[in-house]
């Protein structure tokens, strides 16, 4: 990929430490079937390279957006979850823009909505940019990496590669017992064969080919979610599938030598209930004091780590 002509947010800015120790916020009231919602924000209120921004209000003190902005949204969001006198707040703002929007009431849509959102917010005053420098906003910065897909033609062994950035990896969990499992499949090539072969520009036809993903560029903030949503029907997959507290990324990236990658797990969000359109959302996030705590919309529980680990988990969030 061609370089940024503008650095939007320097990476050596990102703080992923938590700048301030302190015990974990207020919960949130549920405005009507806004457990979702509600377990996604706080999911992001507990990413610690986020959340330091955040509480500096340093995007405040410059943005000149005109009507609604994301991220003045989730600044205020976040600084009220944090600093409440009381045991829970009302997301209002937050809810309010989803509604409008007429999003999806599912966790993992609406999270890919919110920080589209985020995005387009720390783009608004520089339009014309080139995609690289859009991708130096403090958004892509945390939570973006890039994926390599390459494809081996397996007549004259040509390799040709493309890069994507994302925001979360998919898991396949259907044959997968745990994440690492599922990654492994993740990185696995997949043979193109007959109809589905690879047209190679060196041999001038259609061939058998292997195409795999690897991680290319690791992102600071790695989400992960399990595809338990995958039925038409709308039937889910409920099985347990074993996760981490550390994860190390290196077997899945395209450059295999050098140190470990590690991952620690901050926040787990759950999805309890049979099918996408029935059921409850809540979710699990490490305050900036270490302690885990499970977030049930107004109720705010400290908990233990083996609890964290044993959920039925449907969006992982790591952080390096
Ligand atoms: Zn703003
Ligand atoms: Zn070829």
């Amino acid at each position: 990929m061609a370089p940024p002509q503008r650095i939007l947010f320097p990476l050596d800015k990102i703080c992923m430490d938590w700048q301030q120790r302190q015990r974990a916020g207020a919960g949130l009231y549920n405005l009507g079937n806004t457990c979702f919602l509600n377990s996604v924000l706080q999911c992001l209120t507990y990413t610690p390279p986020l959340a330091n921004y955040l509480l500096s209000r340093e995007h405040s003190q410059s943005c000149h957006q005109q009507g609604f902005c994301m991220m003045c949204t989730m600044e205020a969001h976040v600084n009220k979850v944090m600093y409440s006198s009381g045991t829970a707040v009302q997301p209002w703002a937050v809810v309010r823009e989803h509604f409008e929007l007429g999003m999806q009431e599912d966790a993992h849509d609406f999270l890919r909505c919110t920080v589209d959102a985020m995005q387009r917010a720390c783009l608004s005053r520089s339009s014309d940019l080139d995609i690289s420098s859009q991708s130096t906003t403090i958004v892509h910065q945390i939570f973006a990496g890039c994926l390599r897909s390459r494809v081996t033609c397996s007549s004259c062994n040509v390799v040709s590669n493309s890069y994507e950035a994302f925001l979360d990896v998919p898991l396949d969990i259907k044959a997968a017992s745990s994440v690492t499992a599922a990654l492994e499949e993740f990185v696995t090539p997949e043979q193109l064969d007959g109809e589905n072969g690879f047209k190679c520009s060196q041999c001038d036809k259609k061939v058998a080919a292997s195409k795999r993903f690897t991680v290319h560029r690791a992102p600071r903030v790695l989400t992960l979610c399990l595809k338990r949503f995958e039925d038409f029907a709308g039937r889910k997959i409920s099985k347990v599938v074993e996760y981490p507290e550390y994860l190390d990324l290196h077997p899945y990236m395209s450059q295999t030598s050098g140190e470990p990658l590690l991952y620690s797990l901050y926040a787990v969000l759950v999805h309890s209930g049979d099918s996408c359109q029935e059921g409850h959302y809540y979710c699990y996030t490490k305050a900036s004091n270490g302690l885990w705590h499970k977030m049930n919309d107004t109720s705010v529980n400290c908990c233990d780590i083996d609890t964290v680990l044993r959920q039925q988990a449907y969006l992982l969030f790591y952080a390096r």
